[in-house]
């Protein structure tokens, strides 16, 4: 099917795959177009007409150790041979204690118990149902069972995980009023290294004075908000947030999907504040992009009062819950992480991607912003980017990027090279300026 690629590049869209497969957030009947991969390795991903593409997207943000990882192979096919699947409900095994204690040693010190979930979206649901047994429990009260959050946040695409997302931005308008309503705040404009704005936390503060009897939890992306749109903000935010939290009897949650294992440049996003939640989900890089699988950590405080409270359980039990597998592979992902100097690499990328990208700054006829943290860089366009033309301008430069909105960004592997991260941050300039993509 790929012989008229080097010229057509839509022929790389399969034509059954164009008729029955959905993919994310495209029309089933008028999809963008999907380019099929053949293989993957390292940070290059190959397509099944030989072009190859170095990856700015760690495919979604969870390839964290690239493509086909000796390392992590080796511990699935470890794994695969002796038990690749038990309930949970009973029964236990050691990749699961493993892959905990790993997990434990690296969270905030206050966590203590973990709950392993299936996906990024259902830890959020597992974190709001822990909050709302918490809270009725501490409080006696079913009235406080409310969520409040900031806007343009992104939380995931299942119900209550998109209850908490930014209603316009966070791509889950089209459900409107059949969501429950929550009580949202303005995003902190701050921006993550200028000045701190006190007024910032006002409206939250107003807000807890109001409703927080209503309120079970607050939850955020600590420091970057992501999929709602590529925000980095003030960690005098989350410090202040913690202060009210804790005088107005909230729980507070920090989804670190997206932050965690170094992607901002250090092991979790709280850090860059020094204050910890109530209650973290993480997922993503956990498993380094192999299975579905994610976490959601608490506190002693809150694993006990759930406990004492009227159900007297965390009411949540998946079939695939703590997956051998998707342990034994994440246990993997975390001894890496263990054993490099993943604070001076993550700095290395920061540095070029600074580099790299400040030329977008004197774009001023198409770029409103630059910003990088981490190894997250962001160009903010000022109008809305044709994904479908930026994408087939990508595939031909041989670099793989994906921009929503108004926002071109690259969060690589950490694997990456800095000859291939060059490339990458200077043709994501080049199609940026060139304007193909409008
Ligand atoms: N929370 C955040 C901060 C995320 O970025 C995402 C995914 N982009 C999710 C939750 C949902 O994760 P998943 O797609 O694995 O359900």
């Amino acid at each position: 099917m790929a012989e008229n690629a080097k010229i057509d590049f839509s022929a790389l869209s399969d034509s059954w795959d164009r008729e029955h497969l959905w993919h994310p957030y495209t029309s089933a009947t008028d999809p963008l177009p999907t380019y099929k991969v053949e293989s993957a390795r390292g940070c290059r991903i190959k397509l099944v007409d030989g072009t190859e593409l170095i990856d700015g997207m760690s495919s979604w943000w969870c390839v964290i150790h690239g493509y086909n990882n000796p390392v992590i192979n080796e511990a699935a096919m470890r794994q695969l041979q002796s038990l690749s699947h038990v309930m949970f409900g009973g029964l236990t095994h050691q990749p699961a204690i493993d892959l905990g204690k790993r997990l434990l040693a690296m969270a905030p010190p206050s966590m203590n118990n973990i709950f392993y979930a299936d996906s990024g979206s259902v830890a959020v649901e597992v974190a709001m149902k822990m909050a709302v047994q918490a809270a009725v429990s501490r409080s006696g009260s079913h009235r406080k069972t409310n969520f409040a959050t900031i806007r343009s946040g992104y939380h995931g695409d299942t119900w209550n995980a998109m209850s908490v997302c930014d209603p316009v931005t966070g791509m889950h308008g089209a459900f409107g009023p059949a969501l429950p309503v929550r009580f949202f705040v303005p995003q902190p404009r701050s921006r993550f290294d200028g000045e701190w704005n006190p007024e910032d936390i006002r409206p939250l503060r107003e807000l807890f004075e109001a409703k927080a009897d209503e309120i079970a939890a607050l939850i955020l992306e600590p420091i970057v908000q992501g999929a709602g749109g590529m925000w980095f903000y003030h960690p005098q935010y989350l410090r202040e947030a913690r202060e009210l939290c804790d005088e107005f009897g909230v729980y507070l949650i920090f989804d670190e999907i997206a932050t965690g294992f170094w992607r901002t440049g250090r092991l979790f996003a709280w850090e860059h504040a020094g204050v910890e939640p109530d209650i973290m989900c993480v997922g993503k890089g956990l498993t380094a992009g192999y299975m579905t699988m994610s976490a959601v950590l608490t506190t002693a405080e809150v694993a006990r009062t759930i406990s004492e409270g009227e159900a007297g359980v965390m009411m949540h039990g998946p079939t695939f819950m703590a997956n051998p597998l998707a342990c034994a592979v994440a246990e993997a992902s975390l001894r890496l992480l263990d054993g490099q100097p993943m604070a001076e690499t993550v700095a290395g990328i920061e540095s070029v991607l600074k580099e790299e990208l400040a030329p977008a700054a004197e774009m001023t006829d198409v770029v409103a912003d630059v910003r990088v943290l981490g190894s997250i860089g962001v160009v903010e366009t000022k109008q809305p980017v044709d994904v479908g033309r930026f994408q087939r301008e990508c595939v031909k430069r041989g670099v793989w990027i994906r921009p929503f909105g108004k926002n071109v960004y690259i969060m690589p592997p950490y694997v990456i090279g800095e000859d291939d991260l060059r490339t990458l941050a200077r043709e994501m300039l080049n199609i940026v300026r060139s304007e193909s993509w409008k």
